[in-house]
């Protein structure tokens, strides 16, 4: 399988290439040269295998260049610190809906998913292709992020891992999780921003071309470890094709039968990963596009118009607070038959103007397989409050925003198609918020007192990941400005 770039589609490379690259050199994101198929007996099978060997399924057709004994392995590694058995366990709602539990990895974030088996996707690919350098990462996080990739870097050989979180917009125990990160490859920085400053000075960083000299006469070479990279969203892909083989197999649905899935989305890779399990065959109905106050995508699904320039609200679902989602690109791509001009353009209007248009009639092609809705913080608590006290199950903020609006869809469609709701984030990683959700009272406390409040209110366990941080000195705290990001990563690679 070979790789394009969404703005030019004439030189194609090779997975390893495209992973190790992280975003095109026109400023575009790698898609694979055509969808791979799988079939529907296949996907029946997968009821019986452990999810190591449905991530091996779902990999060995996208990346090509990598062998299956290669996969299974790094499958293996990747997995091995998610305490779940079947790593993304389905949790039954009610009768027509299920809950995906993504959280199970060392961070309790979805995010986990994709960060544990990167940087083994990168040390294989580098080698593949004989690069020498030192793989320098670079991400802008809006919380989870951040925190997954530092998880999956820290120590890793060859790599060094640089993470810049924006003041404003992660929480408390996000904050805590990054700022007491280990490893001597690892370098946490607040910007003064929010996210959308931290993304565009990380990309602004990837653009500049003196840097790249400068960090080339030092062995080093930047790479991306954000969600515009391939070898983030493929094994994301995974988790659909596990899901639907766990609804077989709990005999919830027939093989072949529809499935929608309801998304919680900040920068669209996770439900484009959804999109691409649809293309390779996996029956899905329709992808729920679920958005906070922040609602960029609901409007751009309704009207065709892209409309970046708007106010920046922070939100309780903060990983979802984002006005530029970078892998809509990639969806763009495909609605416009891989016309790479057309893209180009809109991405450049983008640029320049904050906002782009793709029409009414090309929306309503896009609403023949997503739906988009929203909701705000009240709606969001409520949402908490309500399913806990009907099912005893609890929600994290973000995780609620895809319920409410999955609610809203049912309501007003009166589709009841089996539907899993994707969790992406454990409540405890939220507590405070959550807390506050459930008894409508701000609790006294610092998070690690709610996070027991919340323990004892609910009967469920504190996870260990967030006792721990307790006790974890706090090893990085520096900040800067947005202009002074490069200073800053240049400062500290030089020493590492
Ligand atoms: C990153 C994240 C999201 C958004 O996912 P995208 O792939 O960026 O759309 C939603 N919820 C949580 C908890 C996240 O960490």
């Amino acid at each position: 399988m070979q790789y394009i770039s969404t703005r030019d589609a004439s030189n194609s490379i090779s997975s390893a290439q495209a992973i190790c690259r992280g975003i095109s050199p026109d400023g575009g994101l790698y898609v694979p040269a055509e969808f791979p198929a799988i079939e529907l007996d296949e996907i029946g099978q997968m009821r019986y295998w452990p999810y190591e060997k449905i991530a091996q399924a779902v990999l060995k057709r996208y990346l090509t260049d990598y062998s299956e004994t290669e996969l299974m392995e790094i499958a293996t590694e990747a997995y091995q610190k998610f305490e779940d058995e079947k790593r993304v366990p389905l949790y039954p709602l009610s009768d027509r809906e299920q809950v995906l539990e993504l959280f199970h990895g060392p961070t309790l974030a979805f995010k986990d998913v994709a960060l544990q088996m990167l940087p083994h996707l990168l040390g294989h690919a580098a080698k593949k292709i004989g690069q020498q350098e030192k793989i320098l990462i670079l991400v802008a996080t809006s919380g989870d992020t951040g925190k997954a990739a530092l998880e999956g870097f820290a120590s890793v050989p060859h790599t060094a891992i640089n993470v810049f979180y924006p003041q404003e917009g992660v929480s408390a125990m996000q904050k805590l999780q990054m700022i007491t990160q280990r490893g001597e490859n690892v370098y946490v920085c607040g910007v003064n921003g929010n996210f959308d400053d931290a993304q565009t000075g990380v990309k602004n960083l990837f653009g500049d071309a003196a840097l790249e000299e400068t960090l080339k006469n030092m062995g080093v070479k930047l790479s991306s470890a954000n969600s515009i990279n391939f070898g983030r969203l493929v094994p994301q892909v995974v988790y659909y094709f596990a899901a639907y083989a766990q609804l077989l197999d709990q005999e919830k649905i027939q093989l072949g039968e529809k499935v929608n899935f309801v998304v919680p989305t900040g920068n669209f890779g996770n439900i484009l990963a959804g999109y691409y399990a649809m293309r390779m065959g996996l029956p899905v109905n329709k992808l729920i596009c679920a958005s906070n106050r922040n609602h960029v995508l609901t409007d751009f699904f309704e009207d065709g118009a892209y409309e970046a320039r708007r106010p920046f609200y922070k939100t309780l679902s903060p990983s979802m607070d984002i006005l530029v989602s970078s892998n809509l690109e990639r969806l763009l791509f495909e609605l416009v038959d891989r016309d790479e001009k057309q893209v180009a353009e809109w991405m450049q209007a983008l640029k320049q103007n904050g906002r782009y248009e793709i029409g009414l009639e090309a929306a309503g092609k896009l609403r023949e397989t997503f739906y988009a809705g929203y909701c705000d913080d009240d709606q969001t608590r409520q949402t908490i409050r309500e399913v806990f006290e009907k099912t005893h199950y609890l929600m994290d903020p973000h995780t609620a925003v895809g319920q409410r609006v999955y609610k809203e869809y049912r309501e007003k469609t009166g589709d009841d198609t089996m539907s899993v709701v994707l969790s992406t984030a454990s409540p405890y990683k939220f507590g405070a918020d959550v807390l506050f959700a459930l008894t409508g009272e701000e609790q006294v406390g610092n998070e690690f007192e709610k996070a027991q409040a919340l323990s004892q209110l609910t009967g469920r366990a504190v996870p260990n990941q967030i006792l721990s941080l307790k006790t974890l000195p706090v090893l990085h705290r520096d900040s800067c400005e947005k202009q002074q990001m490069m200073d800053r990563v240049l400062n500290w690679i030089k020493r590492v």
